[in-house]
């Protein structure tokens, strides 16, 4: 057993967002810089933790433990990143076209978030979102996904270790159709950040507008990695290998097609095939263990039903293909690391997101081609280029459509202090994590101040 998790009913939503929207005057009157230090002590108390919520995660949805370990890390960052953010959240200062008078942009908090997470980092996602709203002054009603509640439980925990006012963070359990939905559209509830499938997203963007109540979501992907004629091989393989079995390809920007040009197609493929088949599957907790098992029963017959439908759309299944049951597997949700080559880039394999470890290999013609091959599905997550041709990076890099580009290496791997999010069916809004241009705007909203200190009636644009 992971742990016992009670499982939320409506009344304590109500509580939660009741109690948020009490702590809320005091949290927004806090100094920054003091909300700030709390940041910097959980991120010390997750550094002293971390090798016990890395092993944890692993247990609770199977990712090999050095991700798991990753994923940690990451909200170690995070809290650094926004802690320090305390002592900045910066505006601008302007002059005014009118003497004795000055102007400015202050950030200022929202209100109650609504954060809603899903289980394939049960850390790192939601302290991308909890630090930055706590730090820009807003309290938060949190609710994780059911699949790694224990994840997130310890992690509130850690929080409240480092100090956080009662009230300020308030976590709720619970399924999403019925507990998170409610949260969403509670009316105490000011915004919503939201990660997870394009599907929930997408209905929750719709409630949402509808309610004129702020709304971000980070959803699905149907990431590319293409492979350029003078691209390093070797390199370029590599980065195929982790872009694609990574996490067991249960990452939103998981590379689930390569596109690789003619000339080196099949020297790719083999090369692929043969590196991926030695990829070993097991417990993820174990140093061996490259592979971990997928999440749960639904996805584990979802990602198998891909599998089918790849073969029925005619697709040349290279590696793989099946439920792998040796060992100890027998008793977990494994699924061998799959290839399909001669993928049409209009095929279903290659148009929607699998969330599992099945890679679809596309024959391009030239770059022309791989670019607009990887433009052509409704996701826009991430893409990555493998060519040794400069001014093919520059091009990559304009027309790519896609909210990340990866010149040289795989399409996973972002770092907390840019901007993280995709356009098209991945994205809405403004953006998770970075500072400026990323969470910071999304977690606050800008307010306008203009001082008169002339003592008298000045008007822009008339008086001269
Ligand atoms: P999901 O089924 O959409 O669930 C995500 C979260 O939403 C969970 O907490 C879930 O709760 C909750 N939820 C479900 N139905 C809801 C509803 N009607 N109203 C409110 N909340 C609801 O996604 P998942 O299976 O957990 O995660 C995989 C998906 O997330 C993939 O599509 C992946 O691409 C995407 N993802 C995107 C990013 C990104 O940054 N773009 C990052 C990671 C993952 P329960 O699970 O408890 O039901």
């Amino acid at each position: 057993m992971i742990g016992i998790i009670s499982k939320s009913g409506r009344e304590d939503v109500d509580e939660a967002v009741r109690t948020g929207k009490e702590a809320y005057e005091g949290w927004r009157l806090t100094p920054a810089p003091r909300r700030g230090e709390i940041l910097f002590r959980a991120a010390e108390l997750l550094i002293r933790n971390k090798e016990t919520l890395g092993r944890l995660e692993t247990r609770e949805m199977g990712k090999v433990l050095s991700e798991g370990l990753g994923d940690v890390q990451e909200a170690i960052d995070m809290g650094y990143y926004m802690g320090g953010e305390g002592r900045r959240l910066s505006g601008e200062t302007v002059p005014s076209e009118l003497p004795n008078k000055d102007m400015k942009s202050i950030r200022v908090p929202i209100g109650v978030f609504c954060l809603i997470t899903p289980w394939n980092f049960p850390i790192a996602i939601p302290s991308w979102k909890i630090f930055p709203a706590l730090v820009c002054g807003n309290t938060v009603v949190f609710k994780p996904s059911s699949e790694t509640s224990v994840s997130a439980a310890k992690f509130v925990e850690i929080l409240v270790e480092a100090g956080l006012p009662k009230g300020v963070l308030n976590l709720v359990h619970g399924p999403g159709g019925e507990v998170g939905e409610y949260l969403a559209t509670h009316p105490g509830v000011d915004a919503v950040s939201f990660t997870g499938s394009t599907d929930i997203g997408r209905r929750l963007e719709g409630i949402c507008c509808s309610m004129h109540r702020p709304i971000v979501t980070e959803m699905g992907g149907k990431n590319v990695i293409l492979v350029m004629d003078d691209a390093y091989l070797d390199l370029a393989i590599e980065g195929a290998v982790w872009g694609g079995f990574g996490t067991t390809g249960q990452r939103c920007t998981a590379a689930s097609r390569i596109g690789v040009h003619k000339k080196i197609y099949d020297a790719f493929a083999e090369k692929f095939r043969a590196t991926a088949s030695r990829l070993r599957l097991g417990d993820g907790v174990r140093k061996e263990t490259d592979v971990g098992p997928v999440v749960n029963e639904s996805q584990f017959n979802k990602v198998l039903n891909y599998i089918d439908i790849g073969k029925k759309e005619g697709a040349k299944l290279i590696l793989g293909g099946k439920a792998y049951r040796e060992g100890d597997c027998a008793k977990g949700y494994f699924i061998e690391p799959t290839i399909f080559s001669e993928v049409h880039p209009e095929m279903r394999i290659a148009q929607e997101e699998i969330f599992g470890p099945v890679v679809s290999l596309i024959r391009v013609e030239d770059f022309e081609e791989a670019i607009r091959i990887a433009n052509g599905t409704p996701y826009g997550l991430s893409a990555s280029i493998y060519t040794g041709d400069v001014n093919a990076t520059a091009i990559a890099e304009r027309d790519l459509d896609f909210g990340i580009v990866y010149i040289n290496a795989p399409t996973i791997g972002a770092e907390i202090q840019l901007p993280f999010g995709g356009i098209k069916y991945s994205g809405y809004g403004k953006k998770e994590a970075g500072g400026r241009g990323g969470a910071l705007d999304t977690y606050s909203r800008w307010k306008v101040v203009y001082r008169d200190f002339s003592g008298r009636l000045q008007r822009a644009q008339i008086d001269k």
